[in-house]
């Protein structure tokens, strides 16, 4: 959702911008609008969201100005601006409802004299009902008035060459409206109790009414997103140089700019913590409820909400390139892409108007032919026409989709476009990586040994070395040396080695740190210290040799216990039926002991291209695999995946390049990206398939006569209002966290 109506610069030479545009009522418009903006020379990729009402644009900056797009939309018969900020499309979304439901009121009003007169006269009631002049005065206003919609959309339509469902309301009631018209004339006061008017009127009223339940629960699909933006807040207390505060708008906030947050208060920007502690609640960016403990040196998210301490924060980041702006967009991003089945929903939908056309005039012709009566073979015409408009088709894909995904990033699973949720819900094995997903990925210094009974010398050419490295066993042996005030040399012509090591040159000499093989290759490793690694890895410790110009100085062991709730995520996986594995280049020892404690099959010694090709090995044997890594050194194997699960911690998520990213580090939520694919897939297709059954069941009947117009319009907006009401149902979506008893 873009927050301003700017284009945003996209790829060089490129721009995208977003539209709302106004007037598509079902899947053939939306690819109607998709076709005109696509046609337009300079246009690169147009995409349409019936649901979202929007347009997504991307297009070359040089060859073409904003306006030639709207006048494409213009053209086809719809109205197309760019997209207004969230907090005005509220407003504007308000209004729409409120006018619609006016006219829906003044509908239903005139037209339950006449649908009350149909009733009484069924009953038997014959002198009680409206005249026909009476009908007249109703069924008139109901069918030019308040049915111009449906002519003007029609109009447009037909004038571009195409059919959609404006087409086949405005057809059917007139055909009623006509025929009661024609009988009024020529049989007079005969006429009385055989007149069609309240048909026509109550079709127009029932779609009225249909189109507006939805696009009631239409926006309730997207208040996900709408409440994540609208929690942002609009100010911020600003301190000035000089001390003094001042509350200023919250875009007016720059990066180095000191915030003051006070108790209670909402975090108004991402930031990095300078005086204070507090406890701050983050469920907003990363779904996780229990507050996370601030001080000094630790970051803050924009949006989230301080406990009791008073913060001073320093900005760091603002505008489109906060935390959650990023949030934001990629959900939009997400919800704006099509499904695959949503495409071919869109081919059917395209050749179904014309058809079910083709369909009526047939029923009419043989009606005509079976039986002679034009008037039954006129209302059995209508009636499919009424009965067959494909707004439930349209419907069905979009707002899932919609519900799905914001329902996932509530729980703090972000799922970056519609093709990685097509296959999250296909995943049936997921790889861990050991370090930082299944364990803390804080790993702890357990105990230095010398080969010559010289811990600390080892302690420290080690860290010296590690000054280079990023990896998580480096911080740890790092600080145990910063503990110990040991003074480090600098590192020279550093290497790391991924998945292995890591060496380079310290005070001349040349130091090396790694596993076991990654060391065995420079220098013997004596049996006694064989037997020492052994042993601690078999009690899964991690252990790294240290050696210097091929001579092992000793080893180091450090501790990295597994995440609490590891095991549960283990579990919960299958019972999803996906096989989860953990692969590591960890020694096959630690490996086994972290595989046996969470109850997966893990195999440890693995370089990265090791972990790249079993993931290939999987795919190849017919899964479909989720690799979850940390994506610097697994990035081959994130690659080899069919998704690529990233799991964040705080604000430092490498978002864009994961097709899924977990907004907090809770192997869980693994699980609950797979669980929220699924049930999203599972409401596409039970949408689907109650959009279809309406029509396979309803138009036989309508076309034999079964179906009266008055019913097949009660029975159209039923569908779509169903299978709307249907997908909002995952709005209430959340992971399944509770512990299970194992
Ligand atoms: P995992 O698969 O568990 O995430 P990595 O692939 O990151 O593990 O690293 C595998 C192994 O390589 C580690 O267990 C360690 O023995 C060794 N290693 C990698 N980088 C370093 C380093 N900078 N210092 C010491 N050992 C390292
Ligand atoms: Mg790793």
């Amino acid at each position: 959702m873009a927050e301003t109506s700017a284009p945003s610069v996209a790829a060089e030479g490129t721009e995208h911008v977003d539209f709302d545009v106004e007037g598509m009522t079902c899947a053939a418009c939306a690819t109607r609008v998709e076709r005109a903006l696509n046609n337009v020379p300079g246009v690169i990729e147009a995409r349409v969201n019936l649901a979202l009402e929007r347009a997504d644009v991307v297009f070359e900056r040089e060859l073409l100005a904003l306006e030639h797009l709207t006048d494409a939309v213009d053209r086809a018969g719809y109205h197309a601006r760019p997209a207004a900020a969230a907090s005005v499309r509220q407003v504007q979304d308000q209004a729409r409802l409120d006018s619609e439901r006016r006219t829906l009121v003044v509908s239903a009003t005139l037209t339950a004299p006449l649908l009350i007169g149909m009733g009484l006269n069924t009953l038997g009631y014959e002198d009680l009902h409206v005249m026909p002049v009476g009908e007249v005065l109703l069924a008139t206003p109901i069918q030019f008035l308040i049915g111009l919609r449906f002519y003007r959309g029609a109009f447009n339509a037909l004038r571009t060459g195409a059919a959609n469902m404006d087409v086949l309301v405005a057809l059917g009631t007139t055909a009623a409206y006509c025929y009661s018209w024609y009988l009024l004339r020529t049989l007079g006061e005969e006429a009385d109790g055989r007149l069609y008017f309240e048909a026509s009127a109550v079709i127009i009223t029932l779609v009225l009414l249909g189109k507006h339940m939805e696009n009631r629960a239409k926006r309730g699909a997207a208040a996900a997103l709408q409440a994540l933006l609208a929690l942002r807040p609009d100010t911020g207390c600003m301190l000035r140089a000089d001390g003094t505060e001042v509350e200023v708008p919250a875009e007016q906030l720059r990066q180095g700019d000191l915030v003051l947050v006070r108790p209670g208060g909402r975090v108004p920007v991402d930031g990095k913590v300078v005086e204070g502690a507090s406890e701050v609640d983050e469920s907003l960016v990363s779904g996780e409820s229990v507050p996370v403990p601030k001080r000094a040196g630790d970051t803050v998210t924009g949006g989230s909400v301080n406990g009791f301490g008073l913060l001073k924060v320093r900005t760091t980041t603002v505008g489109e390139a906060s935390t959650l702006a990023r949030i934001a967009r990629l959900v939009a991003d997400a919800q704006a892409g099509k499904a695959s089945v949503q495409r071919l929903v869109d081919r059917v939908s395209a050749i179904f108007v014309p058809s079910v056309l083709a369909f009526s005039a047939l029923t009419f012709i043989a009606w005509l032919v079976v039986s002679g009566n034009f008037e039954q073979a006129l209302i059995a015409a209508v009636a499919v026409l009424v009965i067959a408009c494909p707004c439930a088709l349209g419907l069905a894909t979009p707002t899932a989709i919609l519900t799905g995904t914001g329902a996932a990033a509530q729980a703090g699973i972000l799922i970056r476009d519609i093709e990685v949720l097509e296959q999250a819900h296909r995943i049936d094995a997921i790889v861990f990586d050991k370090t930082g997903t299944l364990t803390e990925g804080r790993p702890r210094v357990l105990a230095v040994h010398g080969t010559r009974g010289d811990p600390e010398a080892t302690l420290r050419w080690a860290a010296a070395v590690q000054q280079g490295s990023e990896h998580p066993l480096a911080k740890a042996i790092l600080a145990h040396a910063v503990e110990r005030n040991l003074a480090l040399e600098p590192v020279r012509s550093f290497q790391a080695v991924p998945g292995r090591g890591a060496e380079g040159s310290v005070a001349g000499r040349h130091v090396a740190v790694g596993n076991g093989g990654f060391i065995g290759e420079r220098t013997p490793v004596d049996a006694d210290m064989q037997a020492l690694a052994r042993q601690r890895e078999a009690a899964g410790e991690t252990v790294v040799f240290v050696a210097a110009d091929d001579e092992l100085l000793g080893v180091i062991t450090l501790a990295d216990p597994p995440r609490s709730n590891a095991a549960q995520a283990v579990q919960m996986l299958q019972a999803l039926h996906v096989s989860p594995t953990l692969l590591s280049g960890d020694a096959p020892g630690v490996a086994e002991r972290i595989g046996r404690e969470l109850g997966l099959p893990a195999h440890g010694g693995m370089s990265p291209e090791a972990k790249a090709r079993a993931v290939q090995e999987l795919a190849s044997a017919g899964k479909v695999v989720g690799m979850v890594g940390d994506g610097v050194n697994d990035a081959p194997a994130l690659a080899a995946a069919d998704v690529g699960i990233a799991m964040g911690s705080g604000t430092d998520i490498a978002m864009a390049a994961a097709g899924v990213t977990l907004m907090r580090p809770d192997p869980r939520l693994v699980a609950g990206a797979v669980a929220a694919s699924r049930a999203t897939f599972r409401k596409i297709r039970q949408n689907l398939f109650w959009a279809f059954i309406y029509n396979v069941v309803c138009i036989p009947l309508a076309a034999i006569g079964y179906l009266s117009p008055t019913l097949a319009a009660a029975a159209m907006a039923l569908s779509s209002v169903s299978v709307v009401c249907n997908s909002l149902l995952l709005r209430g979506w959340r992971p399944n966290l509770a512990a299970q008893n194992a």
